[in-house]
């Protein structure tokens, strides 16, 4: 018997949110951007007034958004507010079934085959799940209700705002096929360009391809799609009580400003790595794959990845990897300046596997670092994050002064067979 899954996409969250709190701004143009008074603010999230009357994009400058909407309210993001909401959201979905998975803060899947049968019951439930939501948040959702996960994620995007939409196995391909191929799950830019060089370009094309085919040009990832477009995904909703293994621990940033020389790079590669060894520390792990991501001021990126001999969890050793990866890789005087950069630490081990490999701890230099940064955990964890930092980031506090851990929530990856497509 089929499943009746429900994917649940909160609309425009932030700015829904903050409506929530401040009436008076509904119907008005509004976007939540990380920081007001950075030149290169970006915009977070905006709301439909704002995006659909005067083209207001998730991600872009704040002086662009301006420009083309100039009675635009800015507000500062408050994350406690939208993480708060998000815990009310989900306590109300936990009425309804153990089996629910978040994805990132604002959607999650449910599977609610204990409560509907069928995908018809299935709406009746979302109707409900939806009025509650809005009566007790003050915000609205838009819900897809299918056989499988990747048919009701892509139902909760196909109407917006507050709609619900039903994806049955009568109707399917009426509605997936005829749409073009990114519109499915993990079919990113990359893949699009692939599958558009061999002329398809919908959903239904991908579907009609021979799985031979696709995974000739794609790979693994090839016969994947191909399952999600002919309605053969089988993966599960994962409880939220079963926590995903981490496969890697990431951050990135855009800088308040673009950065031109190697001392910029340098600064903000310590604040990335220092909050990304806060957070494997957090989880006693280390990893020794580190991997580093550079956005130019055109918006073109590109990554590149080093395997390090020994696993590490220090900010030193994480920032030593990426410097070294950079400098190999990038000339700033003769390419152009960098907007965006990230750092990600993969292949992660349990620390504590690791200690019994070297033989002489107290000299080891790594060790010592690694005393040293989890002294400053603990007076962070004491008087805040920016109670203590390397005195080298005093030097350009614009530059450094931003806490990733606490400004950036990392989607999790989905559990769909733990693949990801180009
Ligand atoms: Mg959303």
């Amino acid at each position: 018997m089929d499943r009746v899954i429900l994917h649940i996409d909160a609309n425009c969250f932030f700015a829904s949110v903050e409506t929530a709190y401040n009436p008076k701004l509904a119907g008005l143009p509004i976007a939540v951007c990380g920081d007001a008074e950075a030149r290169h603010g970006i915009i977070l999230t905006a709301n439909y007034n704002a995006k659909r009357g005067f083209g207001v994009k998730t991600g872009e400058q704040i002086q662009h958004a301006l420009a083309k909407c100039p009675n635009l309210v800015i507000i500062k993001s408050n994350p406690q507010r939208y993480l708060r909401h998000s815990e009310l959201m989900r306590a109300i979905l936990a009425d309804y079934s153990n089996d629910i998975e978040p994805f990132g803060c604002d959607e999650a899947w449910m599977d609610i085959s204990n409560l509907a049968k069928t995908t018809e019951d299935g709406a009746v439930v979302a109707r409900e799940i939806s009025e509650r939501i809005k009566c007790e948040l003050h915000i609205t959702v838009s819900i897809g209700v299918s056989f499988c996960k990747v048919f009701a994620k892509f139902a909760s995007d196909y109407k917006k705002p507050d709609a619900i939409t039903v994806i049955s196995r009568d109707n399917y391909k009426d509605i997936i096929w005829n749409s073009p191929c990114d519109s499915l799950i993990y079919v990113g830019r990359a893949t699009k360009a692939k599958l558009a060089m061999r002329g398809i370009f919908t959903i239904g094309d991908i579907a009609r391809a021979k799985p031979e085919h696709l995974k000739s040009w794609l790979g693994k990832n090839g016969l994947l799609l191909h399952s999600f477009a002919t309605g053969c995904d089988i993966s599960v909703v994962r409880k939220a009580t079963v926590s995903p293994q981490v496969k890697s621990v990431g951050n990135s940033t855009t800088a308040v400003r673009d950065l031109v020389c190697d001392e910029d790079v340098k600064r903000v590669f310590f604040v990335l790595a220092d909050s990304l060894a806060r957070r494997l520390r957090e989880k006693d792990l280390s990893g020794n794959v580190v991997t580093i991501w550079l956005r130019r001021n055109d918006l073109s990126s590109f990554t590149r990845r080093h395997t390090l001999q020994l696993p590490v969890d220090t900010a030193f050793d994480i920032a030593e990897a990426a410097l070294r990866l950079f400098y190999d890789c990038y000339t700033l005087a003769e390419d152009k300046p960098l907007r965006s950069v990230g750092i990600t630490v993969g292949n992660l081990v349990p620390h504590k596997e690791l200690a019994q490999i070297s033989l002489f701890p107290d000299e080891d230099i790594s060790t010592r670092r690694r005393s040293l940064e989890l002294a400053m955990d603990s007076v962070r964890a004491h008087y805040g994050y920016y109670s203590i930092c390397r005195a080298s980031l005093l030097a350009d506090k614009d530059l450094t002064h931003f806490d990733p851990k606490s400004e950036h929530t990392l989607h999790p990856i989905g559990d769909f067979n733990a693949v990801r497509p180009a």
